[in-house]
């Protein structure tokens, strides 16, 4: 396995040996823990060559303390990716990836105004500007990005689509921990009695999902559960809790649409998300 910092490097990692077949590519921000590997998995099962990417992206955190706080060990996860059998790491700096006098912005409009969006203003265009930085740099078949954060996922295929990048996004489902917890790096910021209480965020996912199951079909019905069971840990504190449009992220317009139900809250000093189709 090769691990580049340079984009220089990483053309060189890319074209070495002539052609090198189809490339899969897995953006990450390192902190790497079973959700990440799952989608190198994928890549590694679908493509010839996976590259991994390890770069906490500063232009997408809204919050000064909580980019500070980002669990950071490349050691680690450089032995992880090895293990797994990637080809490449790239792992850039800020230079590397915004050069002085760096001006340029991609902003997805609609998509972004709402849920994660409303939270966290700029953190879209942060996503959004720095994916499309890494699909230019690594120019792969395939980009794999998790289910877990579900507007991410939207909005990735949308700037994909918009931008006529020649690159097919592959969503991955949410891995989880035995409790049903989704995996995060942020997880490791956790303390033990925070760790126990976050179970409430699947468990009101899989509440609302299991009424869905049973036949329930009234919007506010369903938003309720979810919030009805999440009042049951006051430890949390929540931001959102909603059910959408699996698509549009808006409120359902009709009564088949698929639907989505997506939380945000914050526990223990940690932001968490989830989500889970109904
Ligand atoms: P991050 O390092 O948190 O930016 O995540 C990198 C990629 O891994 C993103 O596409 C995430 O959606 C994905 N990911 C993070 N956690 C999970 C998980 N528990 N299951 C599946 N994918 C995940």
């Amino acid at each position: 396995m090769q691990v580049v910092r340079t984009t220089e490097a990483l053309r060189l990692a890319l074209t070495g040996d002539g052609a090198p077949g189809s490339i899969g590519f897995v953006p990450t921000m390192g902190a790497l823990h079973s959700g990440h590997l799952h989608l190198v998995e994928q890549s590694r099962s679908a493509n010839d060559i996976t590259v991994v990417s390890i770069f906490v992206n500063p232009s997408q955190f809204n919050n000064a303390q909580d980019l500070e706080r980002y669990p950071r060990d490349e050691q680690r996860d450089v032995a992880l990716l090895t293990d797994a059998g990637v080809d490449v790491v790239f792992v850039p700096n800020t230079a590397e990836m915004y050069p002085p006098g760096f001006s340029t912005w991609v902003t997805v409009e609609g998509l972004t105004n709402v849920l994660e969006g409303e939270f966290r203003p700029g953190h879209f265009r942060g996503v959004a500007t720095v994916v499309t930085l890494l699909l230019q740099m690594v120019r792969p078949q395939r980009a794999y990005f998790g289910e877990k954060d579900w507007q991410q996922l939207l909005v990735v295929r949308r700037l994909a689509r918009d931008l006529m990048l020649d690159v097919e996004i592959v969503g991955v489902p949410t891995v989880r921990e035995p409790d049903g917890l989704a995996m995060s790096s942020r997880n490791e910021r956790l303390d033990h009695s925070a760790r126990r209480a976050a179970v409430v965020i699947s468990q009101a996912l899989a509440a609302a999902q299991a009424e869905y199951t049973a036949g329930e079909r009234d919007h506010d019905a369903l938003e309720r559960k979810l919030h009805n069971t999440l009042a049951q840990e006051p430890a949390l504190t929540t931001e959102y809790a909603l059910i959408t449009d699996a698509n549009t992220l808006q409120a359902p317009a009709s009564s088949n649409a698929p639907l989505r139900a997506l939380i945000a809250a914050h526990i223990g000093g940690v932001r968490l998300i989830d989500n889970i189709p109904l």
